[in-house]
């Protein structure tokens, strides 16, 4: 049988099927269509504007590694005149994070971007190797979620990048829907397939890849012999996202647009007035200048449980009445430095520039 010609130049010989769409095509035309998809999903959502200073979220894994090597392209085919950076953070992870950090350190050299690393020890006083011993491998990740959001946010402020630009692909934000569904967090799913988000005083946030599939994203790393680290996280992964994921994979094999269509079917989720009427309001965390819907923001809560040894207290409302009834924090208590916005020079209270 005569090989198969590529479904769409029709000239060179079909390499691969398309995960998303089930196409044959070419090596060459697999890199346009991911390439120009990707493209289109930044200008249909005019995430950018020219002179923009952009820090792409690097932990060295597949997504972020793509994402970097696909924006330097479309940065100079289609002339965004976007100033690039790669922002790591380092959880302080022995044998995972130390290793992947050494691939952004190499990706750095190859698509000639400047690289911050912030590290949760120089920012928080605690390695996710020390918080493990402390509480056990119960709860790190939501230590680990909500210090690393933090410190995206202030690793930006200290590139003075007006945007953060995330490796969140089709896959993740499927299964982002489905726990929302599954838990009835209504408000989280209203909010969970925007494309930007942005809170008071935060840098703006965006996933280019939001419509892109994890198998293509692989695939496109594997052919382009990209330089990426593929191992999982030591500590616990999170078995809720298990779920939702291994659910989402038996509908992508049985019908692989299911992914798109729950992505499609998030979108088009209304939530109503009195839902987001319950949502609180954001404030300053009165600690660390943070945005907080509370006094406190959730890493100042999640810290002071720490550094007093009941690391429980930022996780149950029971332990943090426990907590409260010891007294208050101690005078010397290690707090996160204080933040201040440089996008915003001389007020806290002005707000970012707004998106186009
Ligand atoms: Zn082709
Ligand atoms: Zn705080």
């Amino acid at each position: 049988m005569a090989p198969k010609s590529c479904a769409l130049c029709k000239k060179a010989r079909a390499m691969l099927k398309r995960p998303k769409t089930g196409q044959q095509i070419c090596r060459d035309c697999f890199f346009f269509v991911f390439e120009t998809e990707v493209h289109n999903t930044i200008t249909e959502a005019k995430l950018f504007s020219p002179g923009d200073r952009v820090a792409i979220g690097a932990s060295g894994g597949k997504d972020s590694t793509v994402l970097a090597h696909v924006m330097k392209t479309l940065n100079e085919r289609y002339n965004y005149r976007l100033e690039l950076f790669l922002l790591s953070i380092d959880e302080g992870i022995t044998g995972y994070r130390d290793d992947s950090l050494e691939t952004v350190k190499r990706n750095q050299q190859q698509y000639d971007m400047p690289l911050k690393i912030l590290s949760y020890d120089e920012l928080y006083g605690w390695t996710m190797d020390a918080i493990v011993e402390q509480i056990g491998r119960k709860n790190n990740c939501t230590f680990c979620g909500v210090f690393r959001r933090q410190a995206l946010d202030r690793g930006a402020n200290m590139l003075g990048v007006d945007h953060i630009v995330t490796g969140h692909n089709a896959d993740d934000i499927a299964e982002t829907v489905l726990m929302n569904i599954m838990r009835g967090d209504i408000a989280r799913l209203g909010r969970c397939t925007s494309i930007v988000t942005q809170g008071e005083d935060t840098i703006r946030r965006s996933k280019p890849f939001k419509y892109a599939y994890e198998k293509e994203i692989v695939m496109y790393a594997y052919f382009k012999k990209l330089d990426y680290f593929s191992t999982e996280c030591i500590y616990s992964p999170d078995a809720y996202r298990g779920h939702a994921r291994a659910f989402l994979k038996d509908l992508e094999a049985a019908r692989p647009s299911a992914i798109i269509d729950i992505v499609h079917s998030g979108e088009a989720f209304e939530v109503r007035e009195e839902v987001k009427a319950t949502q609180k309001l954001q404030q300053t965390c009165q600690r660390c200048g943070y945005m907080s819907s509370n006094t406190l923001c959730k890493a100042c809560t999640l810290l002071e449980g720490l550094e007093r040894g009941m690391a429980d207290a930022g996780i149950t409302d029971r332990a943090r009445k426990r907590l409260e009834a010891e007294g208050p924090a101690p005078e010397n208590l290690r707090t996160i430095p204080f933040f201040r916005p440089t996008t915003t020079p001389g007020s806290a209270a002005s707000t970012v520039e707004v998106a186009i």
